[in-house]
Parts: structure tokens; sequence; C-alpha cells
């Protein structure tokens, strides 16, 4: 073993050591860690062994062919797809949510618009860089101390620009059918969308924000991966989304990482953000420390808001107690007693008025209570929300939309 090799396993802290010019440049984002950490102890926020989705698993669970994804069955060649692009063109007229209008026929807020959502997606849709090669193992860095490298790489996210880092053990359920990934850990990265933007949703300004997390999260993942491919492990930046070719599934991966916990949107929701964030993901066998998953009471808060059932433009998200009424079984496998999502009624509701948006942008998500500043009212709100009885919760929810004046939009 090189004398470089064996550096990296004796870095638990600050000291005399060759890393500490590192360790004391990433001070701000240790502090941030620490911070992430506080906040989520003041609420009362519990790391558990199990994650509190086991309550929706009822059967055996299969890996998902991603074909049957209806972002995927747009494509005119799906098979799986033909239902659901018939339905899509007698109700919008359209072949795609995709397929643009020209600039003409939008009015000139939507040019605006438009052009900012088209600048702010490219970079994920383009950039899919080569990693670098793994550096071989005569240059790699042994790790001796895994929790100590998780930090390290949970700060190079934050440092890269991700608003919070997570692991989780990768678990090949969630890894789509045919997608081989023998990695043993993921490395999920999150970014909020921007409040103001996705607040505008439905709107080509509420895509715009969704549009640039995804670019963000690429370039993101795409710099870990490279990071540690230098230390001598492999590692991918992982496709996840529909618009892609995806490789994994994130929403249970985040919640295996203790990013949130599942919520009545089919999403992740987390203390900090709500449901107003992104994920990407990229997995390894650099050898890491997974998180554990998290339980702040998210069930019992969507059992007392229905906030996104009753705002959501296409009635796709559904009301009440999680079901095992399956809406549309092509797009979902069974195995679930859960708040599933009409894919179906969420796609078509995408394409039916281009003139003003490509797709949704998540009205479900602006709406969320959760989805609140970080500031002293709204934490002591969000202790509220996870602390208090169901009247309580109920009376938020109330509260909730009484101050912010919610409008519904029915295109059902
Ligand atoms: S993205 Fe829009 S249409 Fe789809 S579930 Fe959310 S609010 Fe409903
Ligand atoms: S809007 Fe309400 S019900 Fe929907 S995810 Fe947020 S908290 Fe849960």
């Amino acid at each position: 073993m090189t004398e470089n090799a064996t550096v990296c396993s004796h870095q638990t802290s600050m000291g005399d050591t060759p890393l500490h010019r590192l360790e004391k440049a990433l001070g701000p984002y240790e502090k941030k860690l620490q911070k992430q950490e506080a906040f989520r102890r003041r609420l009362g926020v519990k790391e558990v062994d199990q994650p509190t989705y086991l309550r929706y698993i009822t059967g055996d669970i299969e890996r998902f062919e991603k074909e049957r994804m209806a972002f995927l069955c747009m494509r005119p060649d799906n098979p799986h797809g033909k239902e659901l692009r018939r339905k899509f063109k007698a109700r919008t007229g359209h072949d795609h949510y995709l397929t643009p209008l020209p600039y003409e026929e939008l009015d000139i807020e939507d040019r605006f618009g438009r052009s900012l959502a088209d600048a702010a997606y490219r970079a994920c849709c383009e950039y899919d860089p080569e990693p670098f090669p793994v550096t071989p193992e005569a240059g790699r860095v042994e790790v001796s101390n895994s929790a100590w490298m998780s930090r390290l790489i949970k700060k190079m996210g934050l440092l890269f620009g991700a608003e919070m880092v997570r692991i989780a053990k990768l678990d090949q359920r969630w890894i789509y059918k045919d997608v081989d990934i023998g990695h043993k850990y993921a490395i999920v990265a999150v970014v909020q969308h921007k409040p103001s933007l996705i607040d505008l949703a439905p709107s080509y300004f509420s895509w715009s924000s969704s549009a640039d997390v995804y670019s963000r999260l690429k370039l993101i993942t795409t710099q870990l991966t490279d990071f540690i491919r230098g230390l001598g492990y492999d590692a991918m930046y992982r496709e996840t989304r529909g618009g892609g070719e995806p490789e994994l599934n994130m929403v249970p991966i985040a919640l295996d990482a203790g990013v949130g916990e599942f919520c009545r949107t089919g999403r992740v929701l987390s203390p900090e953000y709500g449901n107003n964030m992104r994920l990407k993901a990229v997995t390894t066998d650099l050898p890491l420390l997974p998180d554990k998953p998290i339980d702040f009471g998210t069930h019992d808060f969507c059992m007392a808001c229905e906030s996104c059932a009753k705002y959501c433009p296409s009635g796709a998200v559904p009301k009440g107690e999680p079901s095992d009424d399956i809406p549309n079984p092509v797009h979902n496998n069974p195995g679930f007693r859960k708040w599933w999502i009409n894919a179906e009624k969420c796609i078509i509701f995408w394409g039916m008025n281009k003139r003003k948006w490509p797709s949704c942008g998540g009205r479900c998500i602006a709406v969320c209570p959760w989805n609140k500043p970080m500031n002293r009212f709204h934490n002591t709100v969000r202790w509220l929300a996870v602390h208090a009885p169901h009247f309580i919760k109920k009376l938020l929810v109330w509260g909730d939309e009484f101050a912010y004046k919610r409008e519904k939009q029915i295109n059902r």
C-alpha cells in the first residue's frame, strides 16, 4: 500500500494530518450539516430502524418495468401506452405534452416563461458526460472509517450545490427491472424548487423551477461521481426522470436515506422542504455508512390534510385513506395499500393548455402546508404539525388555506 493510500483511514477529526486543510475549508458545510441535524432534533424527528413506508406494503414487491411509467408510455412506440396516448390526444388534441407550440402562439408573459423554462431545462437534457475513469488500485484511497467518508461525501455534495445529502443502502427492489446496478449505496442529493416560482403552478414559471433543479442535480451528481472515481471507487450518476432513460425509483430510495416520509402526493415529504424538492442519486461501491429512515408523523398529518387532493387540477391525487385500488394497473405494481396518484389524469392535464404550461409544474407541491420558509414562526407551526393532536392539525390546515387564499383550478 502506498503512503497516499493509507492517508484517509485515520482521518476522524481535524488535527495535524494531511487533510486538516481540507477539513477546515469544508467547515461551512460541516456547520450546515450540524444545523440540519439540530433542526431535526428540535422538531422531534425520530431516526428509525425500519422505514415508515412499510405500513403501505401489503405483498411482494416486484421490480417495476420502466416502460410502464406513464412518461415513457407517451413515446409513440411504447406498446403499454396505446390507451394513454389515445386518451391524451382525444382530450388535448396533441400527441405529447412536451411538443411545444410556436412562440407566436404564446402571449407575452408565456414567452418569458417558456424562454426561462427552456433555458433552465437544457443542461439536464443534454449534459450526459462520460465520468472520469476510476483511479487504479495503486492510487486508491483506502477507507477504514466509513462514517468519516460519509460525512465528507455529504459536505462535498453541499459544496457542489445540494441542499441536503443523505445516504441509503441500495435496495435492489427500487432499481427498475432489467437495469443492472451492482453498487451497494445510493447517495441522494436534494435541491429545493424556488418556492416563489413553484407557487405559480401550473405555469411555465413553475415548470422552469423544476427544470432548473433537474439541471442543477445533474451537475451535482456528475461532480460527486467524478470525485468518488478519483478516490478509486466506482460510482455513477443515475437517471431518474421519466423524460430520460430512468434507472432508479427515487422515492423509496430517498425514504430509505431518511430524506423524508411518504406523503399523499406519492412524493417524499421532508421536514425542511415539504415535498417542494427534487432528488437524484449517485450509486457507488465507496465504503459508506447509510443514514437511517425517519419518522415525524407524516401519515397522520396527511390524514388531517387533503390540500394536494383538493387543489390538484386534474383530480389525480386521492382523498381519504390509503387504498388497495390501483387506478392505472399499467403504470403501477400491486403489493401496496397507499395513496395512488392517477398518472393518466395528471399527464393528460399537462397537455390541456399548451399555451400556458408544458406540465402542471406541481400544484400539488405548491399548496402543501409543509412548503414554508425555515423561520421561527413556521418552525413553531412545523412542531405543532408533528406533535399536536388531529384536530389541531386540521386547524393548521384550515389556517394555511385561509392565509394563502387558494383558488381551485378545475379541469377534470
Ligand atoms: S402535478 Fe399537477 S396534475 Fe399532477 S398530481 Fe400534481 S397537481 Fe395534480
Ligand atoms: S398537501 Fe397535505 S395531504 Fe398533501 S402531501 Fe402535503 S401535507 Fe400531505
